[in-house]
């Protein structure tokens, strides 16, 4: 399934909504071949214009979910495609649901090793049928890393859930997908320690209000330089509207 790839500020997106993603997802596990899922925010665009190793990252995965409603908004206001919000968190258990309805094998790399241990207990009973083939915390050490890499495929894994965080999580994808034997692989960011109780997500209220990063932000402050970016970005796609009106190129 070959979805429409749009660039916000020269970072890809795929226009996709929820059910389209996970029939892409679907395609990869019955394909040949594999890919990575990547999540985009105005976060990660505002960075990838300045990282070129992001933006590289970015653009090799098969997959990229449109997963902040600035993303969203953006696409649509600079009239680039209409895709929806694809949350990377509400991705996860879906793909977890194909899974255990296809009988396939999950590795789960990232998190501390109690959380880590806690989601490789939990994904079964949450998803019956989904088989748990490995699991590894998120703080090997590079010169470990070849021994993982050949863990995860003697597992037999075939889908490989990512949570080092971003861009950690995309540098680790990109750098490793080609020697990976797993057909799918996402980077999920801090979902294991949502999964585990570690961490809460926004209460439904915020999500369908689109106010989680408000709520994550209430909880971390010290996401505020993080944070930060959003406004920034929303100023840049009024800037790129008010030029695009104009006729004025803008760069
Ligand atoms: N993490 C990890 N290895 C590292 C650094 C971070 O496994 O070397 C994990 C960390 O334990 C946490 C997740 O990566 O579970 C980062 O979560 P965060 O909410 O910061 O990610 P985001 O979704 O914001 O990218």
């Amino acid at each position: 399934m070959n979805n429409e790839r749009i660039d916000i500020f020269g970072v890809p997106v795929d226009v996709v909504d929820f059910p389209r993603a996970l029939a892409t997802v679907d395609d990869i596990l019955r394909g040949d071949g594999g890919g990575f899922i990547a999540a985009v925010n105005p976060e990660k665009i505002m960075r990838a214009r300045d990282d070129a190793r992001l933006l590289q990252a970015l653009k090799s995965a098969k997959l990229l979910i449109p997963d902040g409603i600035g993303v969203v908004w953006a696409a649509r206001w600079l009239g680039l495609g209409c895709p929806s919000r694809v949350p990377g968190a509400d991705l996860m258990p879906a793909i977890c649901e194909i899974g255990a309805a296809q009988g396939r094998n999950v590795f789960l790399f990232g998190a501390s090793p109690e959380v880590n241990e806690k989601v490789a207990r939990i994904l079964p009973e949450r998803h019956p049928g989904l088989r748990i083939a490995g699991f590894q915390h998120g703080y090997v050490r590079e010169p470990d890393m070849p021994r993982l890499v050949a863990d995860i495929n003697a597992s037999r894994a075939e889908i490989l859930f990512v949570a080092l965080g971003s861009p950690r999580q995309e540098f680790w994808m990109m750098q490793h997908a080609p020697e990976l034997s797993v057909k799918v692989c996402q980077g999920v960011g801090g979902s294991f320690d949502v999964i585990a109780g570690k961490v809460r997500r926004a209460p439904a209220l915020f999500r369908r209000m689109h106010l989680e990063w408000f709520y994550r932000l209430a909880r971390e402050p010290q996401r505020l330089r993080r944070q930060a970016e959003l406004p920034k970005f929303a100023w840049r796609v009024m800037r790129e509207k008010w030029a695009n009106r104009s006729g004025v190129a803008m760069n």
